[in-house]
């Protein structure tokens, strides 16, 4: 005999994955947390986090992962280290296989998040959050006063950079052509902002500095002429990768490969719900991320019972 199915499993366990796991123990759903080979999500990468409400002192992002992590197993939830590597969607209940095995589910919650994309240096790695930083909200702060870069052509090139500038005295913008790939609205506000200034037909060869960011090494991709740029910060703002291989064909994605969202959290396969960056290029914060999984956590919730009830009637 088949075992019973899980009420409801969870794939990812960043903020968005956490909190659902959280109001799920709460909500009485005993939920499965597939939480990947590497847990936690990007606030793994990061370290102060100032803007997590509740945290009046800084808190490392590994720390703050680490807590709702505690507090998502305190309340019982089951937490696997595990990737999930095949997702089944059209039978019912669902499938999820990972290398453990396969398991039943009534719901499922997809908060597998997004990669910021690297520029692919081992210099920004090894700054990355001593300068180097993937998001401007959280980490403009500390650039009072300070020159940043930002790398990138785009929305998220655009808006880093003007935010930026509420904190930063200039903020150049590295990018690889001499046109912006961003909407008009945002690249004019750029482009009249008198902090930005452009660095055309370039990319960042290294970034320099040895325990915090103090300049980067620009190459001009026409002429191949290096130079180097006095900053205290570079912003990588060249896009996301919304981590959902696994469930193509599965579930309806957008033109870039985020899970198209139907109604709420819902997808388009009723009983699989989606929180977190995973579906969200627009806001992509911890704290976003965090009500979105308690959101799809009130969406399952509501189709487990009616799931249920449904198996009760055919049974009787
Ligand atoms: P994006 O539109 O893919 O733009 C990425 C930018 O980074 C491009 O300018 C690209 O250059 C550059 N780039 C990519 N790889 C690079 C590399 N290896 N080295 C140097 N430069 C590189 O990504 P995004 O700006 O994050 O936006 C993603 C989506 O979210 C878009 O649909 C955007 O409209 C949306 N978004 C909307 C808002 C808003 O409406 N407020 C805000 C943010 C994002 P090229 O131009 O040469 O390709």
């Amino acid at each position: 005999m088949q075992p019973e199915p899980r009420r409801l499993v969870i794939i990812g366990s960043g903020p968005a994955g956490l909190t659902a796991a959280i109001y799920g123990c709460r909500a009485d759903l005993s939920p499965l947390v597939y939480m990947g080979t590497k847990f936690g999500g990007q606030l793994m990468l990061t370290s102060d986090v100032e803007n997590f409400p509740g945290f009046p002192d800084p808190v490392m992002g590994p720390d703050l992962m680490m807590r709702m992590k505690s507090q998502a197993e305190r309340l019982g939830a089951s937490l696997v280290q595990e990737d999930v590597v095949r997702v089944d969607f059209r039978s019912y209940p669902f499938e999820v296989t990972t290398d453990g095995g396969t398991t039943g589910a009534l719901s499922v919650i997809i908060a597998t998040g997004a990669n910021p994309r690297r520029l692919g240096l081992e210099s920004e790695m090894k700054l990355m959050g001593r300068g180097v930083s993937n998001c401007a909200v959280c980490d403009a702060f500390f650039f009072r006063g300070k020159k940043v870069a930002v790398v990138g052509g785009g929305d998220t090139a655009m808006e880093e950079a003007t935010f930026l500038t509420k904190f930063a005295s200039s903020v150049q913008v590295v990018h690889r052509r001499d046109s912006l790939r961003a909407s008009a609205a945002l690249k004019k506000e750029a482009e009249q902002n008198p902090k930005i200034s452009f660095v055309w037909d370039s990319a960042v060869t290294e970034v320099l500095g040895d325990k915090r960011v103090q300049g980067i090494r620009v190459r001009n991709l026409k002429t191949a002429e290096e130079r180097e740029m006095e900053v205290d910060g570079l912003f990588v703002a060249i896009g996301y990768d919304p981590n959902t291989e696994v469930f193509r064909g599965q579930v309806e994605l957008d033109a870039k490969g985020y899970v198209a969202i139907r109604d709420g959290t819902a997808t388009s396969v009723p009983g699989v719900f989606v929180a977190g960056d995973v579906h969200d290029f627009r806001y992509r914060q911890a704290v976003t991320a965090a009500a979105d999984g308690c959101k799809a956590l009130l969406d399952a919730e509501k189709f487990v019972k009616q799931a249920e009830d449904a198996r009760r009637a055919a049974a009787n």
